[in-house]
């Protein structure tokens, strides 16, 4: 298939302050921790873990709004991890982000054609350019252009977050990371603003990378989904593959928290419950960092690290998992927590 992202080693890892005078650093929170993941062209890919898994710092990263510790990121042939600042300003007009918190991401002292015009004089737009485009964004996200004299304590939450879909428009970009875009949105509006991002993606040929916490919140939306634990992915599958057949114990354990509409295949369907907290992301575990908290953790699980490896039949369907056959790196002796 033809790849729009590939993301290959990626690492962000954030230095932790020690206590005392002189601070030295302690460690690092190893938010992204070695990362391959690639996105097709045009698809959306679902990306869900727990908070606190690095989905979203892997989704900044990508866009470099934060900076990788290490590891490629591909964009369309593009190294976007060897760009300099000039080559990341005209980047930064090809890729976008949308946040989950429509009420954060807007200044509240600017108007809502302000908001929008910003990102259009960032990417070079002629002033007396700007006012006629601020309309066709407002249009094109369906909220009246008349609407830009409008303030954001003015609009409700569901309007707020067409804003910030029209700021990340605005560089006409091909590549939009969506943050848990409709998680902060009553539920009777989260579909309205779903339909709009699909409708987008038809119209303009947007390729997406679509964060959230949960199964249930992707699953209408993405074509692939990946799951992420504790700063790793750990399994790749069509959306329709990862339902009926999840490979790693953790996508299983999400799977059945997702209420199926169906009550026999409800029934069908073994609920796992995990015990115990996720581990601290300074020291992962051993081996497979999900070992403390999986139901079917043997022998090999602290030992080796496990690699992402084919599951299905040809299908792009992978895991890091050694029930499905012991591949990956053997620990390094003292290393790793837990
Ligand atoms: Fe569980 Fe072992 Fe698979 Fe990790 S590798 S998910 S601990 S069975
Ligand atoms: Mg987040």
């Amino acid at each position: 298939a033809d790849e729009l992202l590939r993301v290959r080693g990626l690492e962000v890892h954030f230095p932790v302050r020690g206590r005392g005078v002189l601070r030295r650093p302690a460690g690092a929170v190893r938010a992204v921790d070695g990362v391959d993941l690639d996105v097709r062209r045009g698809e959306t890919l679902g990306l869900v873990g727990e908070s606190g898994c690095g989905k979203s710092t892997l989704g900044q990263a990508v866009l470099r709004l934060v900076e990788p510790t290490a590891g490629r990121v591909v964009l369309d042939g593009t190294d976007v991890t060897a760009l300099g600042q000039r080559d990341l300003r005209a980047l930064r007009r090809r890729v976008a982000m949308v946040f989950q918190d429509p009420y954060a991401s807007l200044d509240p002292r600017r108007t809502v054609g302000q908001a929008v015009s910003e990102p259009l004089e960032v990417h070079g737009l002629h002033r007396a350019d700007r006012r006629g485009r601020v309309g066709e964004l407002l249009e094109l996200v369906g909220l009246d252009p008349d609407w830009r004299e409008r303030h954001p304590h003015e609009l409700s939450g569901g309007q707020r977050q067409r804003v910030g879909i029209a700021r990340a428009l605005a560089g006409e970009p091909d590549f939009i990371v969506l943050d848990e875009p409709v998680a902060s949105l009553d539920v009777s509006i989260q579909a309205q603003v779903l339909n709009l991002l699909r409708r987008l993606q038809r119209e303009l040929g947007l390729t997406y990378l679509f964060i959230a916490h949960d199964l249930a919140a992707v699953a209408h939306v993405s074509d692939r989904v990946a799951v992420m634990y504790l700063g790793r992915v750990v399994e790749v599958a069509a959306r329709a593959d990862l339902e009926a057949e999840p490979a790693h114990p953790y996508a299983r354990a999400l799977l059945s928290a997702v209420p199926v509409p169906d009550p026999r295949r409800e029934r069908a369907r073994r609920r796992v419950v995990l015990r115990g907290d996720v581990p601290s992301p300074t020291a992962p575990p051993s081996g497979c960092r999900f070992r403390t908290r999986c139901p079917d953790a043997f022998e090999p699980c602290p030992l080796v690290d496990p690699a992402l490896q084919g599951v299905g039949a040809g299908t792009g369907h992978v895991a890091a998992c050694h029930l499905h056959g012991v591949v990956g790196r053997p620990v390094e002796p003292g290393a790793g927590g837990g």
